[in-house]
């Protein structure tokens, strides 16, 4: 039986790592460790409603961290280092804590603008701390706000943003808004969206710069034009925590490799957006930045670590990833996984009235369903995702339900 276990990262992945183990009646210690000094947080609602000042901070709190479930924990402690042989996790400070067993639940970090200078008024927004801190300068009411970067959480910002009543300005590289996940039709939607609301969407163009001595004071794009701003969020993706380790012996490429129930070594899973794990689904290694895969990678992984020691049964991890995103008043959700080279066919509704259910194809299957403003017809057809239907079958059973 395992007497000790570490979860670094209380977060998504790792609180429901915990509550499985409790649930699943192991009694021993847990510790749970986490650079953050806040309790458990939920963070879609960080793009979102506590942006927008809409919801207190209180009830973010992940319902596992209102539970008594006899964590020991952590917070705002680093994990340093971590040691297979010895089985034990440095902590800043130098603390070491053992384990029997360990939950890797790190997650990622929003990317930095490369060679930008730490100027005052530049945000991301990943954690807490730094949607408090954004909406802190947009209390203040700035002339402009420019968002770099038109994927899920720019887009959801620029939203917010332009919800507060301010000017906004959305840049993106890429030809339309969410490209490589989505393909250029719903990007040229989420386009729309966004003027619509009144966005100065600039697509196609590069950022060359920051301009500004302490504070920031305009974004310099490659086309030589510039834009003046006092608040800048940079939202141009994410890197998975792997930094601390490094030289560990666990094999790290974009996140921490592990089998395909979510094993990185004996004794050691991994979970949520830190983890990347080979799909036999997709027939490739996966690592999905989603709230529902985390909390399914949590649950797997920790019956993995108990399975280890009570002999049941090792479940392959192989879910069909969901994602939403709601910007306005249009909610878009995605069962599956998209590209912008699938086949689309639009199913249910219309482009037009931004009310409407599209089908992705690739080698004859559905492979992604994505509704936008259609709860109830994504949920009723992610089987043909789960089930990887054939197109022409899965066009006409999702035409049926029109
Ligand atoms: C603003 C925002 C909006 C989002 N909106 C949506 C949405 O609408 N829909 C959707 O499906 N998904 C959304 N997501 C994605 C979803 O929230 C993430 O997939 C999920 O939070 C991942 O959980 P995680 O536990 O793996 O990692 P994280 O939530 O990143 O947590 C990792 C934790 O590990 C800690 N940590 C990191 N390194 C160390 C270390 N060395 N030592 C100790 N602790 C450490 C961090 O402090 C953090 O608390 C959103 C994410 C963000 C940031």
């Amino acid at each position: 039986m395992i007497g000790s276990v570490v979860v670094v990262g209380a977060s998504l992945a790792g609180m429901h790592a915990a509550h499985t183990l409790r649930a699943e009646g192991y009694g021993g210690g847990i510790t749970v460790v986490d650079a953050d000094g806040h309790l458990p947080y939920d963070k879609p609602p960080l793009s979102k409603q506590v942006l927008a000042g809409d919801w207190d901070v209180d009830r973010i709190t992940l319902p596992a961290a209102r539970e008594d479930l006899g964590l020991d924990y952590r917070l705002g402690r680093r994990a340093m280092g971590l040691d297979l042989a010895d089985r034990f996790v440095r902590l800043d400070g130098g603390e070491r804590v053992g384990f029997d067993g360990l939950v890797l639940a790190a997650g990622a970090s929003a990317r930095w603008l490369p060679g930008a200078p730490m100027l005052g008024g530049v945000h991301v927004v990943r954690s807490l701390d730094d949607c408090l801190g954004l909406r802190e300068a947009l209390d203040a009411g700035p002339a402009r706000v420019v968002v770099i970067g038109a994927g899920f959480i720019g887009a959801e910002v620029a939203a917010t943003c332009r919800g507060r009543g301010l000017e906004v300005t959305l840049l993106e590289a890429a030809a339309t808004p969410l490209e490589r996940a989505l393909g250029p039709v719903i990007g040229g939607v989420m386009a729309d969206l966004h003027r619509d609301h009144g966005v100065d969407l600039r697509l196609g163009v590069g950022v060359a710069g920051l301009d500004g001595t302490d504070r920031v004071e305009a974004v310099r794009l490659d086309d030589g034009s510039v834009i003046p701003a006092e608040v800048v969020v940079v939202g141009i993706g994410v890197t998975p925590n792997t930094g601390w380790l490094e030289g560990s012996g666990l094999e790290l490429d974009d996140g921490v490799v592990t089998d395909d129930t979510l094993c990185a070594a004996p004794a050691v899973v991994a979970a949520g957006d830190i983890a990347r794990w080979p799909s036999a689904r997709y027939g490739e290694r996966l690592r999905v930045e989603h709230w529902e895969t985390a909390i399914q990678m949590g649950e797997a992984a920790a019956r993995r670590l108990l399975a280890d020691h009570d002999g049941r049964p090792v479940e392959s991890f192989d879910p069909v990833p969901w994602f939403w995103s709601d910007q306005y008043d249009r909610k878009v959700q995605l069962a599956g996984r998209s590209s912008a080279s699938d086949d689309l066919e639009i199913v249910v509704g219309s482009l037009e009235e931004r009310r409407f259910v599209a089908l992705y194809g690739r080698g004859g299957r559905v492979v992604g369903v994505l509704g936008m403003n259609r709860p109830r017809h994504v949920m009723a057809l992610r089987e043909l995702v789960t089930d990887g239907v054939d197109w022409p079958e899965g066009l006409a059973r999702a035409r049926a339900m029109a």
